[in-house]
């Protein structure tokens, strides 16, 4: 394994408080034994790399006491390079996401702005009709508003239209005098 024998990789177990016999290791090269958790750890150590490092590189570290082929680098050179043609994707996917996101957010805000503009537009619009409104009736004659003769002009408004209209009659004393005069007629 990795350059040391059975006998020298069974020591170096043992210095590092292990336990393991050459013949177990044996075995584990021959592939005649499967290799215990509680034992991956402590080989690895004593081969001078880690557990994760022996699965990336099993067919070299274990089982092999030859240095890794041509044709092995260059199968796990592929395998390398497709992982990272596929993290390259990914990355690309995300970035594009990413950017359909903030373009969502972007149109979403001028969507925003835009029903704010009308909102505004319709509110100003709105309180210039209630201005309007309040002039007319003003300018009209009392009775035919307030319903107390002939076709009520009232009763034709939507109700924050009454509103406006029964709020000037209440508070315009020439309205109200107006009123007065006429049903005295
Ligand atoms: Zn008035």
């Amino acid at each position: 394994m990795l350059g040391l024998s059975q006998a020298e990789l069974a020591e170096k177990i043992v210095a590092l408080g292990g336990n393991m016999y050459q013949q177990t290791i044996a075995k584990l090269e021959s592939e005649q034994r499967a290799l215990r958790m509680s034992e991956a750890d402590i080989i690895a150590t004593a081969l001078g790399t880690t557990v994760a490092d022996m699965l990336r590189h099993r067919s070299v570290a274990i089982g092999r006491a030859s240095a890794p082929s041509l044709d092995e680098v260059r199968r796990e050179l592929m395998a390398v390079e497709a992982d990272l043609s596929q993290a390259t994707l990914r990355s690309r996917q995300a970035a594009a996401e990413l950017e359909r996101a903030r373009q969502l957010v972007a149109m979403s805000q001028a969507e925003s702005d835009r029903a704010q503009a009308v909102f505004s537009e319709l509110s100003r619009q709105y309180q210039d009709l209630q201005g309007r409104l309040a002039a007319a009736v003003h300018n009209e004659r009392g009775p035919t508003l307030s319903g107390s003769g002939g076709k009520s002009v009232l009763k034709e408004l939507p109700r924050s239209g009454r509103d406006v209209v029964e709020d000037h009659l209440r508070n315009c004393e020439d309205c109200q005098a107006k009123q007065r005069r006429l049903s005295q007629e």
